[in-house]
């Protein structure tokens, strides 16, 4: 049995979320923003496929000139995802129906601005435009001072929510939601059911981050899905999935079975399927990805360690933005540069290395492990 929601209703254009509605599943353009073509192709097949809403991110002018035109041929509300520069929402607000911002992230620009006069610039924007926002707390990039305060990830990502959530009340904009997100389902189970139990009507996007390939990145997110949804705890979702550019709408696939599946009572989440020793994770991949190589490489070190009986966790990552700070926990991290990758183990950089050469030296690391 499914408990009713009871989080305040917000609007991203036509939609309405919370107070029950039904659950919105989403998904992110992995394209490249300024390749308008296949931005535009991408966007239409995850509409088609049943995203209620699709995200792309916006890092500079070039990416908001894009958005004009990609905006004029797709129908569904798009979601714009601002790194850094915030202040691009002031741009990009005529072409999109919701904006994400990162907490952590806006500490990088414009240190002697506060915080609190950062998410006010947002939200004076969003609300002159009828956005919604979204605060995206990442596991891997929340807000650097709390992270030194809190000994557990998960309190730090519940206060940093907490703290939006303050900043935005006062300022009274109440159109938002809030995402918690991490690899590890436990960790996501936790910190929403924990900001539920402080901000029981305020929506939630619920998500596991860069879960990796089917079918360990479904079951991961299944398993967090199966533990929330039922109590009532989730609006919108996304399963995040790396997969190859085509088959991206599959997400939104996962995402309607999983959803199908807990509404009749299905429970099918069986943590036991993630038998191999050996942890993948890896990111969805979005227009930031650096070099699209990066599917094939994520690919290509999940059947390096098919076989393997070691207790590892490895992270694969498509860029910069978010590669260095999402594998610091992993056992062997890689992240991805446009024509090679940086391989490090928990926080320490072992080298730089071509797309040739990668596979062999993270085989060599694992077999002295
Ligand atoms: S790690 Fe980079 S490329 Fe991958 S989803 Fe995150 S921002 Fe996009």
């Amino acid at each position: 049995m499914v408990k009713k929601r009871n989080t305040r209703e917000i609007s991203v254009r036509n939609i309405k979320i919370g107070n029950n509605r039904p659950i919105v599943i989403q998904s992110m353009a992995a394209t490249k923003t300024t390749d308008t073509k296949r931005t535009i192709a991408q966007i239409n097949a995850l509409d088609k496929a049943g995203a209620g809403i699709v995200r792309l991110a916006i890092d500079s002018k070039k990416d908001c000139e894009a958005l004009a035109i990609i905006r004029d041929k797709t129908k569904v509300p798009l979601s714009a995802d601002l790194q850094e520069n915030y202040r691009l929402v002031k741009d990009i607000a005529p072409y999109i129906d919701k904006v994400r911002y990162n907490p952590g992230h806006l500490h990088h620009h414009e240190k002697t601005k506060s915080i609190k006069s950062k998410v006010g610039f947002i939200a004076e924007i969003a609300e002159k435009n009828n956005l919604a926002i979204r605060v995206g707390v990442n596991c891997g990039s929340v807000d650097p001072i709390l992270r030194d305060r809190f000994s557990d990830d998960v309190e730090a990502m519940v206060e940093s929510a907490n703290q939006h959530c303050q900043i935005l009340e006062e300022i009274g904009f109440t159109n938002y939601l809030v995402s918690l997100k991490d690899s590890d389902f436990d960790k996501v189970i936790r910190a929403n059911k924990l900001f539920h139990s402080i901000w029981p009507n305020v929506p939630l996007h619920l998500g596991v981050t860069e879960a990796g390939m089917p079918p360990e990145g479904i079951i991961k997110t299944r398993i967090a899905f199966e533990q929330l949804i039922p109590q009532g705890i989730g609006d919108t979702i996304r399963v995040s999935l790396t997969l190859p550019f085509e088959e991206k709408k599959d997400e939104i696939k996962a995402g309607q079975e999983i959803l199908n599946d807990i509404n009749s009572g299905r429970f099918r989440s069986v943590p036991t399927l993630l038998n191999n020793k050996t942890n993948i994770i890896s990111c969805p991949s979005c227009s930031r990805v650096e070099n699209e190589v990066f599917v094939d490489l994520a690919k290509d070190v999940k059947k390096l360690v098919k076989n393997i009986e070691k207790e590892l966790t490895i992270a694969v990552m498509g860029c910069r933005v978010n590669g260095p700070g999402e594998t610091d926990d992993a056992d062997i991290g890689l992240w991805c540069g446009p024509s090679g990758v940086n391989l490090k183990m928990k926080k320490k950089l072992i080298g730089h290395f071509s797309y040739d050469e990668i596979l062999s030296k993270v085989e060599t690391i694992i077999k002295n492990y």
